[in-house]
Order: C-alpha cells, then structure tokens, then sequence
C-alpha cells in the first residue's frame, strides 16, 4: 500500500512521546550537530524562539560527562513537550493534505524527512503515525524517508565505550515527579 498522510493530520509534529522510558522526560526532534546552526538560523529568521538540548553523547570515560555529543534535539513549546515551534498552528495556512503547515517544510531537520520511519533495526513504521495505525503497513512511498533515515543511521554508528542519553524532565503534569534532568549512562 502507497504511504500518503491522513487528511487533515498534524500527529506527529504535534505529539512527543516518553523515549526510552518515562523517566528520561518526552524527546524532541531529532537534531543532528551538523544541522544544529543551520536550524538555529532559520529560527531567528521566522522570530522563532527554538529550545535544543543534548540527546545522545558518547565518552571514554564512565565517570565523566560525555566528550562528543552525536544528536541534539529540538524540544516542543508547551510546557509538557509537545508542539514543534515550527508548526504553524494558526490555521490560516494548510499542509498539501490539509494539516498545519511547517515553516520550514523544505529545509526541516532529517529526523522529520524520515518519519513515519523509525529507527529500530530493523527499519520499522512508527504505530503512533495516524496512517500506520490505520493500515497496519505501508510498502511504496517511502523511498525518500528511508534514504534520510539511512544518513541518520550512518551519523550515529560509534565505537565509543560509554553512551549517554540526556533526560529532559519534561512531560506532563502528573509526571514531573518521575522525571530526571541531565545526562544519564546506557547500560
Ligand atoms: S506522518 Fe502520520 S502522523 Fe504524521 S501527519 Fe502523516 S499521517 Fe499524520
Ligand atoms: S520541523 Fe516541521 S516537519 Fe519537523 S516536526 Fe517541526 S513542524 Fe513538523
């Protein structure tokens, strides 16, 4: 079946998920560092306030903070993390299948160019896409989301000893008490 975007749908530059688990506080936007200046700019050009934190970084040294930071993240604008400031939510403009339209459509991070690819080995679609959740599968459409998940998966292959994921401690209301802040070791 052929991949198009349900009418009307804003899903998934709306909703932001707890990722790995709650404790880490919902992520935001993938963010790789070579695209982190380039979407900084476009959002002092739209007078945009933008939020990046850290996602993934990597050390040799388990008692130390990470050395290199391999992916950043673009976090949403309410307070529990959802709502990509890029979204134009006003509603006088529509996406081409009816939804908000992104400000920057043609220059959006990579990490947005993939989905509703996700990147679980193997290649998977993410359930939560209105689409994917509707028609189980999807089999054509997607070569440009599986070319842009590739070159994210390629960025991210190291060989460092230690990985680190940053906890946001954002989230919802009811959660704050279970949501960290800072760097955390995989283990
Ligand atoms: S990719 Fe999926 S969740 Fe996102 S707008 Fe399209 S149908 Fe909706
Ligand atoms: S940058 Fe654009 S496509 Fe990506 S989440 Fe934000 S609004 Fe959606």
């Amino acid at each position: 079946m052929e991949f198009r975007c349900i009418d009307e749908c804003s899903q998934c530059c709306i909703e932001r998920e707890y990722y790995p688990t709650k404790e880490f506080g919902k992520i935001g936007v993938l963010i790789l560092p070579e695209e982190k200046s380039r979407i900084e700019k476009l959002a002092k050009e739209n007078n945009i306030e933008i939020n990046i934190l850290p996602r993934i970084g990597i050390s040799e040294d388990r008692n130390s903070n990470p050395t290199k930071i391999l992916a950043y993240q673009m976090m949403g604008i309410e307070k529990n993390g959802n709502t990509c400031p890029f979204l134009d939510t006003s509603g006088k403009n529509k996406s081409p299948h009816g939804g908000f339209p992104c400000k920057i459509y043609k220059e959006r991070p990579l990490a947005c160019m993939t989905y509703p690819l996700i990147e679980n080995d193997p290649i998977t679609l993410d359930q939560k896409c209105k689409f994917c959740k509707e028609h189980k599968t999807a089999d054509e459409n997607l070569n440009s989301e599986i070319e842009s998940l590739l070159k994210i998966k390629e960025k991210m292959i190291t060989n460092a000893t230690f990985i680190w994921r940053f906890a946001t401690s954002i989230g919802e209301k009811e959660d704050q008490a279970v949501l960290k802040s800072g760097w955390i070791l995989e283990e």
